[in-house]
């Protein structure tokens, strides 16, 4: 297995992972006129036109020398799966023919996008089906905006509402393509999802926090605690470490002030782990003065990990501890558990076995 490969790189530019303003900047260098930017722009994440061939507004000249000097991102998609809940999960190949997981979330009249980051994640939380595949490469923001767009136009004529990086990957660790990702994908020209509407999840990566803190948009922070019991989140979160939880809190608590919106924590509750008493008191105090939701998500079950929820009853008995304390406190329902494309579950199993294993 690969580890710690830099991400592969299309020949030629690859404009798909260029916000407008870099978009711009290649076109002036490469001798296009200005216009062209924006042209080239609406046809990529606009029209989601996938070659040159389709900027028929370009002159043929012009449309060769683009595909001599640049690339568009194409996913071929591999695998679908549709869940009884109206989850829809697919694997979609990276030009290298690795996977990228995605995951279209209806829920009234919200459709959430949830794209993957890397291939696989070097993050190792044990209770997690990427974490157990390992780590390939970081994706390049062409490829997280590719999924994007591959989404819009499979779930057309809807519209998507919501954009999660809560797929494959850890996107604090994947800063340099996730940031002109979520830029490009707040733009009028394209999705045109509102920075409010993107949230980006992480196990906690501090100072990948204050990173997203200094970005302009008030793009949403999702961080998975799990514990706030130093000793059981470094169990569960292995590569949380050096960061302290004191740390993390402080974080947290600035990104809130900056941005002025509440911070989301995710807490996946596992039978005897993380579901005592003792933990949702930690738990209570961690988030004591923080603008916060609470999603208590019980874990979903993944091949080959022995983390289990708790049954029902030790579920409410953990929010029963949390209720008087903690004022937004939801516990989330899984979706796509039939599909494998519930929060965990995502590893692209079928793919990566046909990769690794010749013939
Ligand atoms: N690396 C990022 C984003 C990807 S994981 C992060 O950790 O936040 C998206 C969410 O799924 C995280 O909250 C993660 O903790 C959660 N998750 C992972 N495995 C899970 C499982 N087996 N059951 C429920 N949630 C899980």
């Amino acid at each position: 297995m690969v580890q710690d490969a830099d991400a592969v790189k299309t020949p030629g530019a690859e404009l798909s992972g260029m916000p407008l303003k870099d978009l711009t900047t290649w076109v002036l260098d490469s001798g296009f006129r200005p216009f062209r930017a924006r042209q080239i722009f609406r046809w990529i994440h606009g029209r989601m036109a996938t070659s040159f061939d389709e900027m028929t507004d370009i002159s043929l000249a012009s449309r060769e020398k683009l595909r001599e000097t640049a690339g568009i991102t194409v996913l071929r998609p591999v695998q679908e799966y549709g869940s009884t809940d109206g989850t829809e999960k697919s694997v979609l190949a990276l030009e290298d023919g690795l996977p990228a997981e995605v995951v279209l979330i209806p829920d009234g009249a919200r459709l959430t996008a949830c794209v993957s980051t890397q291939v696989g994640c070097r993050m190792a939380c044990r209770f997690c089906q990427t974490g157990l595949s390992g780590f390939r490469r970081n994706m390049t923001a062409g490829e997280i905006v590719a999924q994007l767009n591959w989404l819009r136009m499979s779930a057309s004529p809807r519209r998507i509402t919501n954009l999660v990086l809560m797929g494959m990957g850890e996107p604090l660790d994947n800063l340099q393509a996730v940031i002109p990702a979520i830029t490009i994908a707040t733009s009028e020209l394209g999705a045109c999802i509102g920075s409010r509407k993107i949230t980006v999840s992480t196990i906690g990566l501090v100072e990948g926090i204050e990173r997203l803190a200094g970005l302009e948009g008030q793009f949403g922070l999702a961080v998975s605690l799990h514990s706030a019991i130093e000793e059981t989140r470094r169990m569960l979160v292995p590569s949380a470490q050096p960061d302290s939880l004191d740390d993390l809190e402080a974080a947290i608590r600035a990104y809130g002030r900056v941005k002025g919106r509440r911070v989301t924590i995710e807490y996946c509750l596992i039978r005897d782990v993380n579901d005592s008493r003792r933990e949702a008191q930690a738990l209570a105090g961690f988030v004591r003065g923080i603008p916060c939701k609470i999603n208590v998500i019980p874990c979903n079950p993944v091949d080959g990990l022995s983390s289990e929820p708790p049954d029902d009853d030790g579920v409410q008995r953990f929010l029963e501890y949390l209720y008087p304390v903690c004022p937004a406190v939801t516990l989330r329902r899984p979706r796509g558990r039939d599909v494998a494309g519930a929060c965990g579950q995502l590893g692209a199993s079928l793919m990566e076995r046909a990769l690794r294993e010749p013939g």
